[in-house]
């Protein structure tokens, strides 16, 4: 089976072969991609996915890649807000996991787009054709680097994060500008190890921060103090993915508090 076949955007998939040399995908992404990108609720709403396989599997482009495929329409927008925010958040353990993460996600990010028509270097095909950082950009969190810098960089907007726990919570809690209601994505990766590390509480913390964050970007919106962009759906629920390479009492646990109806994959 191929990337394409598995439902991949074929700009992703030029990319994934050009860039990074991945033509085909592995067991876990075979079982994976079809899942999260196409399965939803009854209502239609895509459905939560606990990923239980080990490092090195390619679980990390298993979530990766349905992320940019579901964020790519975006680029037909001729700018992004800054107003949007965070559109996807990425938790990992430690600073080294989310440096790891944050570093594929800007090989991918670096995807060119089909060149428009009417664009005056058209002949040129693809080279000239815009990237996809034109839209969204990653942003890395993890304690790194000063709270004042990461505070400006929310303030601007970071349409896809990677950030260690008690970092996110932080900036939750602390950061006013932080604006994540509009987030479609919460990945919990390595969801053993984070229970390991002691971050149930923190874990519970940033859902909580994220649902009130939510309800008041509707509210805001409803009350006519915030406007939307057209054509695409605000308003989805986060959709949450939990990885794991076991499956303990206690990510068994998690996964209770975090998944609603999950679809789980092993490979
Ligand atoms: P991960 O399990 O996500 O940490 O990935 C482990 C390694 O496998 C990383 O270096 C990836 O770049 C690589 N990788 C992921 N998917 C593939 C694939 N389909 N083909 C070859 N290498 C891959």
């Amino acid at each position: 089976s191929t990337f394409a076949g598995l439902g991949l955007d074929p700009l992703i998939v030029t990319h994934l072969q050009s860039k990074m040399d991945i033509a085909k995908p592995t067991s876990i992404q075979r079982a994976a991609l079809p899942a999260i990108l196409s399965e939803t609720m009854d209502d239609g709403t895509p459905r939560d996915v606990f990923i239980q396989s080990q490092t090195g599997s390619g679980k990390t482009l298993s979530f990766l890649l349905p992320i940019i495929q579901d964020l790519l329409p975006l680029s037909s927008l001729s700018y992004i807000d800054r107003s949007i925010g965070t559109l996807a958040i990425i938790i990992a353990p430690t600073r080294e996991l989310a440096k790891q993460i944050s570093d594929v996600l800007e090989v991918l990010l670096k995807l060119r787009l089909r060149p428009s028509d009417d664009s005056p270097d058209a002949p040129d095909g693809f080279d000239s054709a815009p990237r996809l950082t034109r839209w969204l950009v990653s942003g890395l969190l993890s304690g790194g680097s000063t709270r004042t810098h990461e505070k400006a960089r929310l303030r601007k907007g970071v349409p896809i994060l990677v950030s260690t726990p008690g970092r996110l919570l932080d900036h939750l809690q602390n950061t006013s500008s932080f604006n994540v209601g509009k987030c479609r994505w919460l990945i919990l990766d390595e969801a053993d190890r984070l229970m390991e590390l002691g971050f149930e509480e923190t874990i519970q913390g940033i859902l909580r921060g994220l649902e009130g964050r939510r309800r008041l970007a509707v509210q805001a919106v409803q009350e006519g103090k915030s406007s939307e962009v057209g054509g695409w759906d605000w308003e989805r629920q986060t959709r949450t993915i939990l990885c794991s390479a076991t499956i303990r009492e206690d990510v068994q646990k998690l996964a209770g508090t975090t998944l609603k109806n999950p679809i789980i994959i092993k490979a």
